[in-house]
Order: structure tokens, then sequence, then C-alpha cells
């Protein structure tokens, strides 16, 4: 054990004993639990009649014609981008403050990830810097809904027709909102969701692809089964064994296990998006009164789905850095986390693909200061009033 580990573990000590609070969980009920004992009971396991009907339900859902559920929601971006012909010598813009995998399907396909910097306010992606970024090679605009609060999709798709760009929406973070009274998952070309357990429901692995157009959904689902017209049950089904395959595809096959779990847990979704909008009200209330930490700005004309509860520190007026406060949270049983290290900062990147500081300076400043707070359904009350305590220890202790 390291000196480190066991400052951390004396810090643990200190703490009153009072369990951590995690930074994100899941919650699987025993309704949950039943669904997929039944699955499990089932003829199939893997591509049965569950993944259609979740299909069909999550479609519903979301407002939308079309949903395709795949193992992951990185695979559902993989099958996205494949979708939409991104290849070797195209560009696709997407955000810098965001999850690896948003620019990594970007480089499956042998294209290029530009990076575009976020609105210092909003931490969205800048629609201004987007349009600056536009060049020859541009095919596709990724859009990633932050925290969980929606971009500006009317600036966005005003550029994608202006430019003829496809725009395509990243909503792992923002199943549940709306942007002017448009639900999320009708906003892009394509939307594509994680079922992660950290995100708003999940199917232990899983993701979504969601989208208006037929000929998409039609070739997302090749695409996840290697690339071939017919599935083993549509075989079946047809009395046949022949099948065909014009394109390359993957195994990126989502479970009838897996979607029992997600139609079970879908119909809890708008009671625990309400919940996780309760405590991000209890947290906005607290920290509104603080000088020490500010929440990024959240539109009128949008509902945020609350994914995540980020935070910056304000360091004009505390002596502490992020680093230090995160540390100092830790030890004190909560569990902050940071979203995220730009991704033009990543090694991979700057090495390949020749990215690093000052490309994307919002971003970059965000990422010093940023924190996020536990925000989940199952948060309790208790928890939620000590998560406020400790920031508020923690920052007036090192006030300027
Ligand atoms: C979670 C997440 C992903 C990846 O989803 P997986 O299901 O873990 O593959 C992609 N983009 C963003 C923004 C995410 O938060």
């Amino acid at each position: 054990m390291t000196l480190a580990n066991l400052n951390f573990l004396q810090a643990d000590l200190d703490w009153g004993g009072e369990d951590p609070i995690r930074g994100a969980r899941h919650v699987v009920d025993q309704e949950d639990i039943e669904a997929v004992i039944t699955a499990l009971r089932g003829d199939w396991l893997t591509t049965g009649p569950m993944v259609g009907e979740f299909e069909r339900e999550f479609a519903q859902q979301v407002d939308a014609p079309f949903a395709v559920a795949l193992s992951s929601g990185t695979a559902a971006l993989h099958a996205t981008m494949s979708a939409l012909g991104v290849k070797a010598g195209d560009e696709v813009i997407v955000p810098t403050l965001t999850f690896v995998a948003t620019a990594n399907c970007v480089v499956y396909c042998g294209a290029t990830p530009v990076f575009a910097d976020v609105d210092p306010q909003t931490l969205l992606i800048d629609p201004f810097d987007v349009e600056r970024k536009i060049t020859d090679r541009t095919r596709v605009i990724v859009a990633m809904d932050y925290a969980g609060q929606p971009c500006d999709y009317d600036a966005l798709r005003e550029l994608s027709l202006r430019y003829g760009l496809h725009l395509v929406s990243d909503a792992c973070h923002s199943l549940g909102g709306s942007y002017r009274q448009r639900k999320v998952g009708t906003l892009a070309d394509i939307s594509v969701f994680s079922l992660h357990p950290a995100k708003a429901m999940t199917t232990g692995e899983g993701g979504m692809v969601v989208t208006p157009h037929e000929s998409i959904a039609m070739f997302v689902q090749r695409f996840r089964n290697h690339g071939i017209d017919r599935d083993a049950r549509q075989r079946e089904k047809a009395n046949t064994w022949q099948y065909e395959m014009h394109e390359m595809g993957y195994n990126y096959r989502i479970s009838d296990i897996q979607c029992a779990l997600g139609r079970s847990q879908l119909k809890k979704l708008a009671k625990w998006i309400k919940q996780r909008q309760l405590i991000a009200e209890r947290y906005d209330a607290a920290f509104s009164q603080s000088d020490s930490v500010s929440a990024p700005l959240v539109h009128d004309d949008r509902h945020h789905a609350r994914h995540l509860y980020p935070l910056r520190l304000r360091q004009d007026r505390v002596v502490l850095t992020r680093d230090q406060i995160f540390r100092e949270l830790r030890a004190r049983g909560i569990g902050v986390n940071v979203h995220f290290v730009p991704v033009h900062l990543q090694p991979y990147y700057r090495n390949n693909y020749s990215t690093g500081p000052r490309l994307c300076p919002n971003a970059e400043q965000a990422y010093e200061e940023l924190f996020s707070l536990p925000i989940y359904s199952t948060l309790t009350s208790q928890e939620v009033s000590r998560v406020i305590s400790a920031v508020i220890e923690v920052t007036r202790k090192h006030e300027r």
C-alpha cells in the first residue's frame, strides 16, 4: 500500500464512520429480476422476441419511428458512423468535452475527428466553433448533450443544412430530456443512447440507435449482426439456412436477457428522471448561494435529464484546485468524479492527430475547474444534505 493510499484511508476513518456515497448507481428491483428470470427460461437468450419488443417500446418512449438495440452505446456510435458512410479521408466534428467513445467511433471508420470547443456557460458544443471547423472534408456534426442538457439543435441543424452535413446526437446523457418541446431522440438524423449502469436506465451493457430513417435502422440491424441480412430467428421462421452478406458488420448484438431487463427498466424511467431532477433542484438551491462554485447555465427552452451534476470551482474566489477539492470530498466519503478530460488532450489524440493544449480553450479551462456530484434516483435526502454540507465546508475553508 502506498503512502497516498494510507492517507486516503486515514481521511476515510476521520469521517465519523458514515458510509461513503457513490457517484453513480443503478436501480434493479424485484420486477426487473423477475423479468430477467423469465427471459432466462425462454427459448432464445440472445436475439429473440425481447429485442424487438424493447426496441418498439424505446422508440415510443422517445417519439421516434425506429430504434435498434446494440451491445453498447459505443457499438451504437460505431454503427451510426458506418450507417452515414463515414470513411477514410472524411472529417467528423465532435465536442471535446465528452467521453472518448464520441471521438473513437470516428477513428473506427478510418476518418478524422475534429474537435470543437464548448460554450463556456453551458459546456455544450458551440455552434460558432463548429462552423469555424467545417472544411471540404467534413461529413457529420456530432452533438453531445453534456450532463443531460440538450445542445442547441436548431443552430446545429441550420449548419447541417447549410453545409450539407449529417447531424448526430450522442444522447448518452440526455435520455428523457427535451429541447423546445421536442424529445431527445427526435433532434438529429441519428440519436445514440447508452444503457450502461451509470446511465438513466440500464441493460447491464447496451446501446440504442434511434432514427426517423428506415434505411438507417435496417443498416444498423445488419451491422450489429456481421452485415448479414437475416438473423438466426428470421432464418428459422422462413425455414431457410440462407443468408447474404453485402457489407462488413460486427457482432454487436444485445441479448434477450438484457432486453428483458431494459423493458422492465423503461417503465420506471420517467419516475427516475423526475427524482434526478428533484436532487438537481436541491443542489441548485444550495449552490446558487455560493460564490465558490457555480453550475453550468441551463437554458429555459430545455428539459435537462440530469445524468450528471457538474460544478465549477470559482478559482477567483477560493484558493483550492479542482484536484484538492476532489481529494477532500472523496476523503469525506463523497463519490465525486470529473467529467471529462477533454478528448483532444488524451495522449492517443495528441500522438496520432497532433491535437493538444490551446485547441479548445473553453473546454480546457472548464476541465481545470470541473467536478461532478453524486446524482441518481436512489440518493437519499440525507445523502444530498451530506454532499451539500461537504462542498460548502471544504470551499469555505479555502475562501480567498
Ligand atoms: C456512456 C457514454 C458513451 C458510451 O456508452 P457505452 O454504453 O458505455 O459504450 C458514449 N458517449 C457518452 C457521452 C457517454 O456518456
